[in-house]
């Protein structure tokens, strides 16, 4: 063949070649349209089925996308070397028959790659190179990669560019969505998620796991944020979320629920004691001093818990009743943490439900009687106990009185409650008398509707008798207000109780009317200082105060005096310089069950002095 005829041939042939080519990029094209524009599920699925059309658009056994900002992926079938090799060129770099060359020869461990073929691209997404697509055969190609296959790989990786920017803007998105930006904490949104998750998770495991929903509330917030400006208040809010993330570590996740609210979900079934240390240190941690550009600034939590199962299978219940016990914490005077308990929530639980669990609860004999002792001042002898009642609820555990008598109050039970643990308060004494325990005086609690709505003196009388206690040891707390609903009856019923030898002291005083001239016609014998005021005698000017002229008023009128929450040492010699007669509080001890008392009267009798108790299991 000439020369002439061989350059005709190759041009027909360079011709017939283009022209396939063209077809074939055609084809190839529409392809690759038709799947983009089928919109797959996910981004990420997305990228997969372009790179695996691609492989086989290109003519190549392995395709990859390499991503600068990830991780490299180590099932990836085209070693990184490689995909690296993408990345500094402009346009496409295709290397046929590369083998030989140092930079494919071996793959990223050192094994031979066995790739002879390559072409790749750089991935942009808005101007900026991401990463890079590659594809990689092992078979010799018969032509070299071609302009069009360039153009193609091109097309590709515009393609794959604009998936990795659908899913960056979906990951921009979903911070957005599921995390507060301030604290960087996952938000309601994800918090409300997972903890449903998690429950549909216990469920289909058939798990008996417990999980705690911890609601957290900053007291006062509004005034950090008012007095000393967003600025501070943010400050605030991010150290509060730190210490609340330290604190949980992976036992859950906390999350910000709004402005200054915050959830802890905790996973790690928990029991109910943990669950009220765990919510107890969180108060704690928060409540410590935050230091921001040098000031110190502080902040404390209303805290309510909810339980799963008990006091909710669902997310919403859950959410709903740890929100519930928190604003009840914040009723109780705030920096609290409050468990939810069915009978806090009035709104779902009517009356009559309310009323029925306290009557089950009094069938079932789940009330219990704890005892406080009382002391006196100048001697220092264990002077009376007084009784208080609990709950054991078979599933809560242990229920504090302020959880249940207000509800109780609302209906005649309180009185079936009250006369159950005066029955069991005089039981109690007279055992102790026959066990030849010191010679005690017990005070009994009497609610409005015990006192003014009941034959009292009646009742009071058949229980004396079938106990056989001495009345002298047997007194009643009322208080003030209780005293000054209708006060000339009052006065009365008291007269009538006072005549069979039950003594009168006047409860909580303080709190309400402090009526001088009542408190001079009432009957009674003692007057109990209300706990906030001792608990501030030493920081309180004025409630300092306070407690000197009640001693002193309550002396001139010839009663004893009773300091209730004495709680530190420096408290009871206060009360004492100021001659007050009797203290109790958890200086002494805590209210405890019975067989914890006798313990503390033993122990207390041998050490000749009142001991202080660590009575751990009381509440
Ligand atoms: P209360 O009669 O004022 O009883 C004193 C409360 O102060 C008790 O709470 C006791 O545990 C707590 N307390 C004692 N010492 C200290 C202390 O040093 N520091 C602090 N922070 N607290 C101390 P508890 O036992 O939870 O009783 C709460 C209230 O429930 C009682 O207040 C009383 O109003 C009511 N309650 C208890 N038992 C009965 C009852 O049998 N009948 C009626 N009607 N009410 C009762
Ligand atoms: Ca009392
Ligand atoms: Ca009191």
């Amino acid at each position: 063949m000439g020369s002439a005829r061989l350059a005709a041939k190759r041009g027909v042939d360079a011709v017939a070649r283009a022209e396939r080519d063209v077809q074939r990029q055609a084809e190839r094209i529409r392809e690759l349209f038709l799947a983009a524009a089928v919109t797959a599920a996910s981004a990420e699925e997305q990228i997969a089925e372009t790179v695996a059309l691609g492989c086989r658009l290109v003519g190549c056994e392995a395709g990859a996308v390499f991503e600068l900002d990830r991780a490299v992926d180590d099932e990836s079938p085209v070693p990184e070397r490689l995909c690296r090799l993408g990345l500094g060129t402009e346009g496409t770099l295709a290397l046929d028959d590369l083998q030989g060359l140092p930079y494919i020869a071996a793959d990223d461990d050192g094994k031979p790659s066995g790739f002879v073929a390559y072409i790749g691209a750089p991935i942009m997404v808005r101007g900026v190179v991401v990463g890079t697509l590659n594809f990689a055969t092992k078979q010799q190609r018969e032509e070299p990669f071609s302009e069009t296959d360039r153009d193609l790989v091109q097309l590709i990786s515009a393609l794959i560019g604009s998936a990795i920017d659908r899913r960056r803007s979906r990951e921009r998105l979903r911070r957005l969505a599921y995390f507060d930006t301030l604290t960087g904490l996952p938000n309601r949104v994800q918090f409300v998620e997972r903890l449903r998750e998690t429950v549909t998770g216990i469920v289909s495991a058939g798990e008996r796991r417990r999980l705690a929903v911890v609601f957290l509330d900053l007291d006062h917030f509004k005034e950090i944020n008012d007095t000393f400006g967003h600025g501070r208040g943010d400050a605030v809010l991010s150290v509060v979320g730190e210490r609340l993330r330290e604190r949980v570590g992976d036992r859950g996740m906390v999350a910000r629920m709004s402005g200054d609210e915050f959830a802890v979900l905790l996973e790690r079934g928990p029991d109910l004691e943990e669950v009220d240390a765990f919510a107890e240190s969180l108060r704690a941690a928060i409540d410590a001093p935050i230091v921001i550009g040098g000031y110190e600034q502080y902040a404390t939590a209303s805290i309510g818990v909810s339980i799963y199962p008990e006091d909710g299978t669902d997310a919403e219940t859950l959410v709903k009743h740890a929100d519930v016990a928190m604003y009840r914490a914040k009723e109780k005077g705030r920096n609290f943490v409050q468990f939810y308990t069915p009978v806090l929530n009035a709104a779902m639980t009517t009356r009559l439900q309310q009323e029925k669990a306290l009557r089950k609860a009094l069938a079932r004999s789940e009330f219990l009687v704890y005892y406080q002792p009382q002391f006196e001042l100048a001697t220092g002898k264990l002077f009376g106990i007084e009784a208080l009642v609990r709950w054991h609820h078979p599933k809560l555990g242990l229920i504090r009185p302020d959880l249940f008598i207000p509800n109780a109050e609302s209906s005649s039970v309180i009185v079936l409650i009250g006369e159950l643990v005066m029955e069991m308060a005089c039981q109690q004494l007279v055992k102790w008398q026959r066990r030849g325990l010191p010679e005690l005086r017990v005070s009994v609690n009497l609610s409005a509707r015990q006192f003014h709505e009941t034959d009292l003196l009646k009742r009071a009388r058949s229980v004396l008798e079938s106990t056989g206690l001495d009345p002298q040891t047997l007194e009643f707390e009322i208080t003030e207000s209780v005293a000054m609903d209708d006060a000339e009856r009052s006065t009365e019923i008291m007269r009538t109780l006072r005549d069979v030898g039950i003594r009168f002291c006047l409860d909580d005083f303080g709190t309400s009317y402090s009526s001088l001239g009542y408190l001079k016609s009432f009957p009674i014998d003692t007057l109990k200082i209300d706990q906030s005021f001792v608990r501030d005698i030493m920081t309180e000017q004025d409630d300092a105060t306070i407690v000197r002229t009640v001693i002193a008023m309550a002396h001139n009128l010839g009663l004893d005096v009773c300091a209730e929450g004495t709680e530190t040492e420096d408290q009871l010699n206060f009360l004492r310089q100021n001659t007050c007669d009797r203290v109790q509080g958890y200086f002494y001890s805590r209210p405890v069950p019975p067989e914890e008392f006798e313990r503390f009267v033993d122990d207390a009798l041998a050490a000749k002095q009142p001991a202080q108790s660590e009575a751990g299991s009381a509440v």
